[in-house]
């Protein structure tokens, strides 16, 4: 009997940790089954327990996972461990994988016993421990997502970038994901274009994401009302400088704020300037522009495009190459991180089955 055949499509519960927020998705094939988002908790082992409750609620719709895959934001290593995350904070060196798994099993077998004679699933490749887990960089799993699901399908060579509280990035190649030695290809919002610059949560000054990501836009801001400027954007902070975010700045420019739409510009130069720099190296098919800050559309599209038309080695002597928003939204990243797990699990159960002859 051909086991692949005989079973339903596995549930698989994406997460994508944010700066900001955790979001998650429960997905069987292409159908997202729910959705679910929380604050990010103040510490690491805050986020391994919002991730065990994420998955908790999400199931609660009736069924169980059958693997969780993470996005995770910084250096993530093929272990699944959490080396680095400077935007992330008290998590480098979070064992994210091994620790998953250990919580997911307790709360596995709490689940299975309270639900006794619920919901029962054919346990043919992972016993009853829990759900497999994988782990991955957070803009890797975005673009996982968009190139299964989202602008980048039948890409053969494409970039993401992910602008969120950092700037993230995915590179494919050939079709597939391109991980680098150890994992962690694509950080490309620690490419440094200032070394002048801001300082940086990775402790070095003028990277990429001091200039174009959610932090990089709220600083802006906060410049912006010292000087005496962006009252619409203020207003939506509360009248405090020290709470002025990057969604305040977009959400006044949605309504037409100047001040705001000039913010954004600005930002949306830099950015031009960042995949100018990626563009030359990679010669991508198109770039796709993900994260909290893509909502913007194209405020911040529009100029980093002109600006990349204009930094781009030999503009009129090559190919346009599309820079586009994000088709899977705020979600790209957590259905991304599903569907790098689904392939974890996939590839396990075919490897399972010819183990067994
Ligand atoms: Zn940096």
């Amino acid at each position: 009997m051909n086991a692949g055949q005989s079973c339903d499509p596995p549930v698989v519960v994406g997460v994508d940790v944010g700066g900001t927020k955790l979001m998650a998705v429960a997905l069987r094939g292409e159908e997202v089954l729910g959705a679910a988002k929380v604050p990010t908790p103040a510490s690491g082992l805050g986020v391994l327990d919002a991730i065990v409750n994420l998955v908790d609620d999400l199931e609660s719709a009736g069924f169980l996972t059958d693997a969780l895959g993470v996005g995770a934001p910084g250096l993530v290593d093929l272990e699944g461990r959490l080396r680095f995350a400077p935007n992330l904070a008290d998590a480098d060196g979070l064992e994210l994988r091994a620790e998953l798994g250990s919580r997911m099993g307790l709360r596995r077998s709490g689940l299975l016993d309270r639900k006794a004679g619920g919901p029962s699933r054919p346990d043919q490749t992972m016993g009853s421990q829990g759900p497999d887990i994988v782990i991955d960089n957070d803009a890797t799993c975005a673009t996982a997502g968009e190139l299964a699901l989202g602008a980048m399908r039948g890409v053969r060579d494409g970039l993401m970038v992910t602008l969120g509280s950092g700037i993230g990035g995915g590179i494919v190649v050939g079709g597939n994901l391109f991980r680098g030695a150890h994992g962690f290809a694509g950080e490309v919002g620690h490419m440094v274009i200032d070394p002048g610059g801001p300082m940086c949560a990775c402790g070095k000054r003028g990277c990429f994401e001091t200039y174009a990501s959610g932090n990089a836009l709220a600083q802006l801001a906060r410049e912006a009302a010292q000087a005496g400027r962006g009252a619409a954007i203020l207003e939506r902070a509360g009248g405090s400088i020290e709470s002025l975010r990057g969604e305040h700045v977009t959400q006044a420019a949605a309504e037409g704020d100047s001040e705001a739409e000039a913010l954004l510009a600005r930002l949306g130069w830099w950015l031009g300037l960042g995949l100018a720099n990626l563009a030359g190296i990679f010669d991508p098919q198109m770039i796709v522009v993900g994260g909290g800050l893509a909502e913007a559309g194209e405020a911040v599209l529009g100029p980093a495009r002109l600006a990349f038309a204009e930094l781009i080695e030999g503009a009129r002597f090559r190919p346009p190459i599309p820079i586009v928003a994000a088709a899977l939204g705020e979600k790209a990243g957590a259905i991304g991180a599903a569907v790098v797990a689904r392939r974890s699990l996939l590839r396990a159960r075919r490897a399972a089955m010819t183990g067994d002859g």
